[in-house]
């Protein structure tokens, strides 16, 4: 099928939710995807921060190549031994000792929802209290839906949860005056990914946590975007030199398989009982193979210093570029997640990116995201660099 084809049937078949497209994809390799008329990419969105180690990973590809050939599926109501081998592995490389398994972000971060709620249940002093951040994306479903801090996607869909209150983010004394009795968890992103590749200033997370610390909250932390090495380290939190209770990953856990991952320190763990939470899904062998198979490609020695140290050389270049172009407000991001902050629209730069080979997206209207593949070379970046210095010439 061409893309015309593609985007016929797409008309007539499918809920317009995502809008027209410009693209079918039909083959994905490394940074490089092609489209369904043979045109190459580079791909500087990685599915949303979903193919970290780039598209088909030989190594994720044989994990689910063999999984699937041998159980693709038995539900959580047998051991499998993926889904313990991704746990452990999970547990030893992160602030969290135990795992419940999801389906992607949203359902990792539900269940961190529910098992903050019903943690303060167990303790006998119910505290259904969550605050979250403005301008936060947590996901779609009706919780994480409320507890994401932006109205445009919560239009339409009220009455929305109980119990979610909403400060600036990177505000430590909003945040101290919004806390009440009935406060129990605090939900933040590392840095705020849909919300416009917001950093945190310097010891912002710290406060949070010595705060959360006096009032006996919990800190939970969504990693959906910023995990999976996204930031030059396995989890964003790493940079901040605090340890979250509870810790939710999804993306890029499975480099392209749907999983989702909710971890939380050992005092927490009485939250879930037998029967208290569940998934179908949720860990499923196959796609516990894919994420065993990517934890352990990003964790060889090395691998995320290397990335860190391209995030920076693509800072260094789209600064220089910015040098040149008024409409830049701000360069920013960690790692490999960057956002160029302009002051008009952003979709006619990605348009024009997509016209010269290179993928990105945008974060709000005003911010350009790229979220490449860790695995991209110093030459692919100083490629795309050079791309951005042009789409914002002819702008
Ligand atoms: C993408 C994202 C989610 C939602 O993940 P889905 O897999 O789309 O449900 C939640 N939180 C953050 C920070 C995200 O970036």
């Amino acid at each position: 099928m061409n893309t015309e084809a593609i985007k016929a049937l797409n008309e007539q078949y499918l809920l317009n939710t995502y809008g027209a497209r410009k693209l079918a994809l039909v083959r994905g390799e490394g940074a490089k995807v092609w489209d369904a008329e043979g045109r190459e990419y580079l791909d500087f969105f990685a599915g949303i921060s979903v193919a970290n180690l780039g598209h088909c990973h030989p190594a994720v590809t044989d994990a689910i190549s063999e999984q699937a050939r041998t159980l693709c599926h038995v539900s959580n109501l047998y051991y499998t031994g993926p889904q313990v081998e991704l746990a452990r592995l999970l547990s030893e490389n992160t602030a969290a000792d135990r795992w419940f398994f999801a389906n992607c972000g949203a359902t990792a971060n539900e269940a961190a929802i529910k098992l903050a709620r019903r943690y303060w249940a167990e303790e006998g002093t119910p505290k259904p209290g969550i605050i979250s951040a403005r301008n936060s994306f947590h996901g779609r479903t009706m919780a994480t839906l409320t507890a994401t801090g932006q109205e445009r996607f919560q239009q339409g869909f009220e009455p929305l949860l109980p119990g979610f209150t909403y400060v600036p983010f990177d505000d430590l004394d909003r945040l101290r005056d919004a806390i009440k009795n009935d406060t129990g968890a605090i939900l933040l992103e590392p840095i705020q990914g849909e919300g416009g590749v917001r950093t945190p200033s310097p010891g912002y997370f710290a406060g949070v946590r010595e705060l959360c610390d006096e009032r006996g909250l919990l800190l939970i932390l969504d990693e959906v975007q910023t995990g999976m090495g996204r930031t030059g380290r396995f989890c964003g939190y790493e940079h901040e030199g605090i340890q979250p209770d509870i810790i939710t990953l999804a993306k890029a856990l499975g480099n392209g398989v749907p999983i989702g991952a909710m971890g939380c320190a050992e005092r927490v763990t009485h939250g879930f009982a037998p029967g208290s939470h569940a998934s179908t899904f949720g860990g499923n062998p196959v796609c516990a193979a894919a994420a065993v198979a990517t934890v352990r490609e990003l964790l060889r020695p090395g691998f995320l210093d290397k990335a860190a140290g391209t995030g920076e050389r693509f800072v260094r270049g789209l600064r220089d570029v910015a040098s040149r172009h008024g409409c830049v407000v701000e360069v920013r991001g960690r790692g490999l997640m960057i956002g160029v902050e302009l002051d008009t629209p952003v979709a006619p730069v990605v348009d024009k990116l997509r016209e010269k080979g290179v993928l990105c997206g945008p974060a709000g209207a005003y911010v350009l995201r790229f979220l490449p593949p860790l695995i991209v070379t110093e030459g692919e970046v100083d490629q795309v660099t050079a791309a951005v210095d042009e789409a914002l010439g002819a702008q």
